[in-house]
């Protein structure tokens, strides 16, 4: 474990207490928390290597409670971190020493949901599954489905532009939300985008969307809502080879069919599901690819034809088709529980998360391998292959000395690697504390200059979230890794290390 140490920590006028009973005027004693106790369960997300404790909890019941609290930072200038269930991966929702943590946990209710226009309206703080649950009588479901989809919340989702296996056909949580409610850092209520398919002026719903808490807190979202398909069928094909399976994803999308979802295990994650949920698969594989494919029932038989085809000429050693809907929902249960599962193999492992243009699945594949070696630590790969969204999950334990250390570099050297063949630093689980420096690679200084532009544009005050997902130029530079354009380095008058 380590303290925040890759955050660039806010306005560092610490202590705040004064803070606190000003918050307990606000809101109802039971709302803020403040003893080491409370507070100790909000010192992490899901990326639990760093950790911090915040100054002070808020379970705000209300959006007036929400404004209330942003006013009074505003006016105090006292950072704030909005945080939904936690589970985000890249340290987004990691709290500040001298900062406000912001729970949405009590915003839990599901407004309505709009059978005729295919919609409900939710809280932020009402989970991804129960939104399907709450659509399903209807014939109706949420289309994007993180594996975390049974605890991340809809606020955490659109914050991160939360993916899944279903996005490779029906988009990220950038396409399939409508409205969001937001509160913004002065304590004013604002909407972004509209009931209909369209709203005019800047698309500041989708902006709103991964901007990772740091323009405003989300208090209400409308989401889409999508029937059924009335039939889903699932594939999983073994390879002997991590590669052919590579070149097999990309071969099913160049045919113009798109999967529901097309997911890939290598060896490592295939044997740790199977121990873990037992979802019969084959534990000899080298790799397997879950297919599936979703529509009318005579679409799905034809799909179901080729796919198969495609598979065995792409050189799969088995293709099944599960034989019932238990099946298909087993082969599924090992996908979706892999990241625990994996867990399992190690005392610590981390889940990097980079994408790449799909025809450049085999040869990435085949460098993690190789870098695995280098580095001395094993990997287990489970991801959105369909969507080239890789997620190597780098083992180690934190208990041996530097061994994190040398985990943080293996995972920042997939993450170039990933850009370098034209991908990008992250998927789905946002840049947070985690990829900053990944994102001095990815992006040039007048692009972060314009990133920077737009986070000062909502709060110019840098209160909401600092130290956040866009890096400060002189981190860049300290890094030494800033583009250089035409044999110039930008911002030269800046110090490098
Ligand atoms: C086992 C496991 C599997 C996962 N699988 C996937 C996956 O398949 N796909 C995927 O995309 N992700 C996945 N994740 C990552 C994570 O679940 C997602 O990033 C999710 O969207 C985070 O939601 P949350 O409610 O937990 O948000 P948190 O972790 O609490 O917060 C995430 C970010 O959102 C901000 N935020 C939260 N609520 C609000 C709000 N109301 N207003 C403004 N900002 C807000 C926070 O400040 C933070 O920056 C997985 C995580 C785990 C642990």
């Amino acid at each position: 474990m380590k303290p925040a140490a890759k955050t660039e920590q806010s306005t560092g006028n610490l202590p705040r207490a004064d803070v606190i009973p000003a918050l307990r005027r606000l809101l109802p004693q039971e709302c803020v928390l403040s003893r080491p106790e409370e507070l100790a369960p909000y010192e992490c997300d899901g990326l639990s290597a760093y950790r911090q404790v915040p100054l002070v909890v808020v379970l705000p019941e209300t959006v007036e409670h929400v404004q209330a609290v942003m006013r009074l930072c505003h006016e105090r200038q006292v950072p704030v971190v909005a945080r939904g269930a936690g589970t985000g991966l890249s340290g987004g929702a990691l709290p500040l020493a001298d900062g406000v943590l912001l729970s949405l946990a009590k915003f839990n209710r599901i407004l309505s949901v709009d059978t005729v226009n295919r919609t409900a309206r939710v809280q932020p703080g009402v989970r991804n599954l129960a939104i399907t649950e709450a659509a399903a009588p209807h014939g109706l479901y949420y289309g994007p489905d993180p594996s975390s989809q049974i605890a991340c919340t809809i606020g955490g989702n659109v914050a991160e532009n939360a993916g899944g296996v279903h996005c490779l056909k029906y988009g990220l949580t950038v396409h399939n939300i409508l409205r969001l409610e937001v509160v913004g850092i002065d304590g004013k209520r604002f909407a972004v985008g509209s009931e209909a398919l369209d709203a005019p002026g800047y698309d500041l719903l989708a902006l709103m969307t991964g901007s990772e808490g740091m323009l405003g807190v989300i208090v209400e979202a409308t989401v889409k809502l999508l029937p059924k398909p009335e039939r889903a069928q699932a594939l999983l094909a073994a390879f002997d080879d991590l590669e052919k399976a590579g070149e097999a994803v990309a071969s099913i999308i160049a045919t113009g069919i798109t999967p529901a979802g097309l997911e890939m295990m290598d060896n490592p994650a295939i044997r740790a599901a199977e121990e873990f949920v037992h979802a019969g698969y084959p534990v000899d594989a080298a790799a397997i690819l879950l297919c599936e494919l979703d529509g009318t029932d005579a679409e799905v038989s034809e799909q179901v034809l080729r796919v198969r085809q495609l598979l065995l000429s792409g050189g799969a050693t088995e293709v099944r088709t599960a034989e019932d809907e238990r099946q298909r929902l087993m082969f599924w249960a090992g996908r979706k529980s892999a990241f625990p599962a994996v867990g399992r193999l190690s005392p610590d492992y981390y889940c990097m998360d980079g994408t790449i243009p799909r025809k450049e699945l085999a040869h990435v594949l085949r460098r993690i391998s190789e870098m695995s070696s280098e580095y001395g630590l094993r990997v287990a790969n489970v991801f959105h292959a369909g969507d080239g969204n890789l997620h190597p999950l780098i083992l180690y334990d934190a208990n041996k000395e530097g061994e994190l250390e040398t985990a943080e570099k293996f995972g920042g050297a997939i993450l170039e690697l990933c850009v370098n063949v034209g991908g990008t630093v992250t998927g789905e689980h946002g840049v947070g504390t985690e990829k900053l420096d990944q994102m001095c690679v990815q992006f040039a200084a007048p692009e972060l200059a314009q990133f920077h532009a737009l986070k000062a544009a909502f709060d110019s005050q840098g209160l909401l979230n600092p130290g956040k997902a866009v890096p400060t130029l002189h981190r860049c530079a300290e890094l030494g890794a800033m583009h250089v354009h035409q044999g110039k380095l930008p911002f030269p008058e800046l110090p490098r290390f």
